[in-house]
């Protein structure tokens, strides 16, 4: 997933609008000028935006945008696992569209979050022996490089 992004972000728009398209075609979803905004948005921002994030960033080059538009699209994305929803127990859940399995650290002091691949098959989790397993969400928390600078001075 991670080499699909790279590839998308890295292609002009037309490009990646053609491509965007095939993805929504793929999970037969039908394609709309604000669905493939969206998505978009989402291919471009790695920042694990809030629903919100996204209809103000959108509502300013579409302003017949309804944020009920936006609402109903995330979740049609996020049904389709075109997109994943995060729930980092904050007010509001963020969307990645990196959707293949990985974990995140957050900073607590500029809320910066970044993507971590944890070999998750080789964890060492002797307590669960016998147990089944249906998902492991990891989520670190602590201070990015950036803020610990600014704690220096
Ligand atoms: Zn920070
Ligand atoms: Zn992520």
């Amino acid at each position: 997933m991670k080499e699909i992004i790279d590839s998308l972000v890295n292609v002009e728009a037309e490009e990646r609008y053609i491509r965007e398209k095939g993805i929504l075609k793929e999970h037969g979803i039908r394609v709309s000028h604000q669905r493939l905004m969206v998505l978009d948005y989402l291919v471009n921002n790695m920042k694990h935006p809030t629903a919100d994030d996204i209809y103000k960033d959108l509502k300013s080059k579409d302003p017949i945008l309804s944020q009920a538009t936006v609402y109903n699209t995330l979740n049609l994305f996020v049904e389709n696992n075109i997109v994943s929803e995060l729930d980092f127990n904050e007010s509001r859940k963020r969307y990645d569209f990196y959707n293949k399995h990985h974990s995140h650290f957050i900073c607590v002091d500029c809320g910066d979050i970044l993507d971590l691949n944890v070999d998750i098959d080789n964890l060492k989790l002797d307590e669960l022996e016998g147990y089944s397993i249906n998902s492991v969400d990891i989520t670190i928390r602590g201070e990015c490089p950036t803020c610990l600078s600014k704690k220096d001075k």
